[in-house]
């Protein structure tokens, strides 16, 4: 078929590049932003959502890139940050022709933009994708990707869980512990499985009732309604449904000593970081403790190739990171998001730097003389 691909660049501040991509012929309407790539080729998944217009999606877009530049930094994957978007029902819209022409456009960026699964698409997308460009990652494990992310995500979230207990009640068992999950999900439901096994007790609430069902015949899963979850006194409310559930009408309800979850941008504005704080509320930041699935998936990039004992010892270091900033946050007097925002800027100012000075012919600071 020839390729009715429009590519146009859409002027963005603060980006590096941003692109339309329109194709009349399988009715392709998608958006890439690479937010940043000082630290590495722009890395975040492609997402399917109807948006209203386009204005919209180009906001989630702008706003998904630049929290993926700040995951990986803070997390250290080697990689900058990005995502893409199309625009439309994932159930009318999805044809191999529509992916094709996406992987066209995903390819038209030469490697600075590489894509991943995220919300409405799937591993078989991806695999559609992969005939047009080779900048996809996440693919199965046969056929030399890392596979789904979601077990590594659970991994990571589960030892923020236990690091944060030991913060708050200076021992990080769970036995005997009460966690509350919002959502058991592919995420929510490893996440409930670990916990179990460490010796929590563990209540759910999930839109899918047969989930939470299979769950408590599986592993005890005590499920809640919805509207409970969220106000239930519990040692650690572990969020791992949707984003902005942080806010001025939950935070006053909540009755946890710790928010510790797997979802994406959790607080609805980062003045809700300080609210949390004001109420003695532990945070783990987001995108600091959920980063499991994006550090297994950079490890596709390693010499040699994806090795699962190099992702398991990078998402071990997870705890730290936390315990880093929570101990910022406490010294500084500030919220642990904005601790984590200040070590990701730092991060990426110092990688700038370091790229200027190299440019100039400047060693590395620290083997600077005088
Ligand atoms: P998922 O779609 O598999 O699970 C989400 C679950 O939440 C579903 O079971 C859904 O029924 C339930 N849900 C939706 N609305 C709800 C509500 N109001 N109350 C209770 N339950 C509700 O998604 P996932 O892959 O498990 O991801 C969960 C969250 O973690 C998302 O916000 C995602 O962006 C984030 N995240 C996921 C990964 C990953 O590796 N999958 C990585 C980083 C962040």
């Amino acid at each position: 078929m020839t390729s009715t691909l429009q590519i146009t660049d859409l002027p963005v501040a603060g980006y590096e590049r941003v692109v339309r991509g329109v194709d009349p012929a399988s009715g392709l309407h998608a958006i890439i932003a690479v937010h940043d790539t000082t630290l590495g080729p722009a890395l975040g998944g492609l997402r399917m959502w109807p948006y209203a217009s386009e204005d919209e999606a180009l906001f989630d877009v702008k706003r998904l890139a630049r929290g993926m530049t700040f995951k990986s930094a803070v997390a250290k994957t080697g990689l900058g940050g990005g995502k893409a978007v199309i625009l439309g029902d994932p159930a009318k819209v999805k044809s191999e022709a529509l992916y094709l022409a996406m992987g066209r456009l995903v390819d038209s960026l030469g490697g600075k933009y590489i894509t991943a699964e995220d919300v409405n698409t799937s591993v078989a997308d991806l695999e559609i994708i992969r005939r047009a460009t080779k900048h996809v990652t996440g693919l199965e494990r046969k056929d030399g990707g890392s596979g789904n992310p979601s077990p590594y995500t659970a991994y990571g979230v589960f030892l923020g869980v236990r690091a944060a207990l030991g913060w708050v009640f200076g021992d990080d068992a769970c036995k005997g512990r009460k966690v509350a999950i919002q959502g058991v999900g592919a995420v929510g439901s490893a996440l409930a499985k670990r916990l179990v096994e460490a010796g929590a007790t563990v209540y759910g609430a999930d839109r899918n009732a047969e989930r939470l069902q299979q769950l408590q015949r599986e592993i005890g899963l005590v499920p809640v309604p919805e509207a409970e979850i969220l106000t239930m006194p519990c040692d650690v409310f572990a969020p791992c449904a949707l984003g902005a559930v942080l806010n001025d009408d939950t935070i006053p309800r909540l009755r946890t000593p710790i928010v510790a979850g797997a979802a994406n941008n959790l607080l609805l504005e980062p003045r809700h970081g300080k609210a949390l704080a004001d109420r003695n509320v532990l945070y783990a930041p987001d995108y600091v403790i959920n980063a499991g699935g994006i550090i297994n998936v950079s490890v596709e990039f390693h010499p040699g190739g994806y090795d699962e004992k190099v992702s398991l010892t990078k998402i071990e270091r997870i705890p730290q990171a936390l315990k880093e900033l929570w101990t910022i946050a406490r010294e500084e007097r500030i919220p642990p998001s904005d601790a984590a925002d200040r070590l990701a800027e730092r991060i990426l100012a110092d990688a700038r730097g370091a790229r200027k000075d190299a440019a100039c012919g400047l060693p590395p600071k620290g083997q600077r003389r005088g």
